[in-house]
């Protein structure tokens, strides 16, 4: 009888990992980071210590003990004794955010992985910043301890899309495309040698292409499915705001802003966000200002014409060059994938530049460079909160800190955002759509509140207790 075992994303946002195992087939739906392990033991800025390989992390409980799914290297240097059979065939990955993809990271490479293109667009273009980062390495690695001359290993990755069926023995997957904070993104109808399986992602239905989520809503609704595994990260939220209204509500703080500083926190990962403050900033007549990891992304994702994302060459758009190493913005300061933003065709502006042009701007460099205000210094301004209200998937920033900052240089907090999940009463119309005899709920704090609207085919799961359909 086939069986699912959840190995995170019970009882938390995010770290998805759940493995579907049917006739000796086993297969991971997701297997990203969880915060919430990893936060207990970790600043967001901090990394396990990588010289004991995957060590830190199994001793601490931030990724699961499972024989059989580990890369040789990173157990050798935890002195951990090398396993032969590999335990899992297969990887399906719903979408590019951490708490999904990254730790893919710490698998063997003879372990199949499938994704859609655009996910896989986005996390090799994020992985040309070379920082050796154990946790960041899914699509190739070099074995650890690191050679300089040792060559990649890449992973063996297919690519999918809305239609296709991907056949691993006796499990069929078929992805169908939804609608979320960022780009390409897919929920799965799985079926075993007996039952349907629908698996959401992440999801929502008030976002720019909700028609998106729609489809996958009526597909998975026609095959009468069995179990449905749900997200419910805002199961506990009856409403949402719009991206227009996010666009209105910022264009409208911006104006009355009108000669001073604009600092814009959003998600980078978010694209719809990303432009809206580039159609702000256009008809406003200032810049957006991102960071060179915001460029590589949009590098990234223009590949794709259909998600139409402006060229990082556009006028609207400058990158920001960063002090650091011997603060003289020296070319030997960056690494390489920097340094070929610097030198290609985008508009590149220093804290000087920015100072001078101050009430021209809408600064979106994020947390990683608040630094660099120090050098800039507004006098005044906004601060435009714009990211995911409780939590952050990709935990970029620490809210308290990014308050501090921004009281620092007298820029006056206003919140407005557009959530990349579906509300609760959109996730309720979307079971009582769907209608599975089962329902799980995943990737929530509250569980129990999806007991509440659908008692009847709720059932919780256990972390690492398989349960059988
Ligand atoms: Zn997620
Ligand atoms: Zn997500």
């Amino acid at each position: 009888m086939p069986s699912l075992t959840f190995y995170g994303g019970i009882g938390e946002i995010g770290g998805n990992k759940i493995l579907l195992e049917d006739k000796g087939t086993r297969i991971f739906l997701d297997f990203g980071k969880s915060f919430a392990a990893r936060s207990k033991f970790y600043e967001w800025t901090e990394r396990p210590r990588q010289a004991n390989g995957i060590g830190d992390f199994l001793a601490l409980g931030v990724l699961p003990e499972i024989k059989g799914i580990y890369r040789s290297d990173i157990l050798k240097l935890a002195r951990l004794p090398p396993e032969q059979d590999k335990f899992v065939d297969a990887i399906i990955l719903s979408h590019a955010h951490s708490d999904h993809a990254d730790y893919i990271s710490f698998l063997r490479e003879d372990i199949r992985l499938f994704m859609g293109q655009t996910t896989l667009d986005i996390i090799c273009g994020l992985e040309e910043e070379k920082n050796a980062n154990l946790e960041f390495e899914i699509t190739n690695f070099k074995k650890r301890p690191s050679d300089r001359h040792g060559l990649p290993i890449k992973r063996d990755i297919q690519t999918f899309r809305t239609g296709d069926k991907i056949k691993i023995d006796s499990i069929e997957i078929e992805p169908v495309h939804v609608d979320h904070s960022l780009p390409g993104c897919y929920g799965f109808i799985i079926r075993t040698s007996s039952s349907t399986i629908v698996y959401s992602g992440d999801l929502r239905m008030h976002g720019n292409r909700g028609d998106l989520t729609r489809d996958f809503v009526e597909k998975a609704k026609l095959t009468k499915p069995d179990v449905m595994l749900c997200e419910g990260t805002r199961i506990d939220e009856s409403s949402s705001q719009k991206e227009n209204d996010v666009f209105q509500l910022c264009l409208d703080y911006i104006n009355q802003a009108r000669n001073h500083f604009v600092f814009a926190d959003y998600s980078y990962k978010d694209l719809d966000r990303f432009t809206t403050f580039y159609n702000i900033a256009k008809k406003t007549g200032r810049k957006i200002v991102i960071n060179t990891k915001t460029a590589r992304y949009l590098n990234a994702l223009s590949k794709n014409p259909a998600l139409k994302v402006p060229k990082i060459a556009d006028e609207t758009i400058v990158v920001y060059k960063h002090r650091v190493k011997s603060g003289s913005y020296s070319d030997t300061d960056y690494d390489k994938s920097d340094s070929e933003l610097f030198g290609g065709n985008a508009n590149i502006w220093t804290s000087e530049e920015v100072m001078k042009n101050e009430s021209k701007v809408i600064m979106t460099v994020g947390s990683n460079h608040i630094e660099e205000l120090i050098d800039i210094g507004p006098q005044r301004g906004i601060y435009l909160h714009s990211s995911s209200e409780p939590f952050n998937e990709e935990g970029e920033l620490d809210e308290v800190r990014m308050n501090n900052w921004m009281k620092r240089f007298g820029l006056v907090r206003l919140h407005a955002h557009c959530s990349g999940h579906a509300s609760g009463s959109d996730l309720n119309y979307i079971v009582n759509e769907i209608g599975p005899k089962i329902l799980i709920p995943i990737h929530t704090e509250h569980p129990e509140l999806f007991q509440a609207f659908h008692s009847e085919r709720v059932k919780l799961a256990e972390l690492q207790k398989p349960m059988l359909f």
